[in-house]
């Protein structure tokens, strides 16, 4: 069972992906913070990919497309994955089909989350996010509530460098010219479910799990 989750950056698509990874027992793989790690490490694939991350636009498909199948090799995606910040182009997407293919497998459903420009802005402007477990917080200029640790874990929050408002332009211009032409792709193979991303992410975690049931893609 392979899950892609599509929208754009601000949508919600690692909180939602985490939460439909956990209820439907799926690996959660998310290209940005396999990035980011690599970034923090300082590894070979760190040093190649922060320039391009600090400004906002893609990594180049060659590192990704090598970085995500290895990752989608290992042994617990062996019953499929939720896939959440990849594919981002076409080029990804069809080197995703080729090699799913190749082991008899396909993309079953893609999750595209709708969320208007302005609110993606917003969202954008005050996050703060754990440096371990990932979850978003939203405060605009001082860290939330005056707390710099996560409510969940404890982890340290930090502002992602690629959520300045000069980046997060250039971020949502690189969605719309080259990720959003995936949603006509995935439409046009039966395979796109929409859901609106505005609300609590509970709400919008329940509305996705009821598209996925409606369309008998989970039957509890
Ligand atoms: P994200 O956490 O998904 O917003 O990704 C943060 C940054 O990582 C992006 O702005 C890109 O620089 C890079 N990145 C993540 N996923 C991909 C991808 N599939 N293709 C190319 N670059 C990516």
């Amino acid at each position: 069972m392979y899950i892609i989750i599509l929208g754009a950056p601000g949508a919600g698509k690692g909180t939602q992906a985490a939460n439909i990874a956990r209820e439907l027992k799926l690996a959660h793989i998310a290209s940005g913070d396999l990035f980011r790690q690599a970034v923090e490490q300082g590894d070979e694939l760190g040093t190649r990919v922060k320039d391009y991350m600090n400004k906002g636009v893609l990594v180049p498909d060659e590192i990704t497309i090598h970085m995500i199948m290895e990752r989608v090799s290992a042994p617990d995606c062996r019953y499929g994955a939720i896939l959440d910040g990849f594919p981002r182009n076409l080029k990804q997407a069809k080197a995703l089909d080729e090699a799913l293919k190749k082991q008899n497998k396909a993309v079953d459903r893609v999750l595209y989350i709708e969320v208007p420009e302005e609110e993606l802005i917003r969202r954008l402007s005050g996050r703060w996010v754990c440096r371990s477990c990932q979850t978003p917080y939203h405060s605009p200029g001082s860290p939330p509530e005056g707390r710099d640790k996560c409510e969940l874990c404890g982890g340290q929050l930090y502002q992602r460098p690629d959520d300045k408002a000069e980046t997060v332009k250039k971020r949502l211009r690189v969605y719309f010219s080259e990720t959003a032409p995936l949603i006509e792709y995935y439409r046009r193979q039966g395979k796109l479910l929409a859901a609106n991303g505005e609300g609590g992410v509970d709400i919008v975690t329940a509305r996705i799990l009821s598209a996925l049931r409606k369309r008998e893609f989970i039957t509890k």
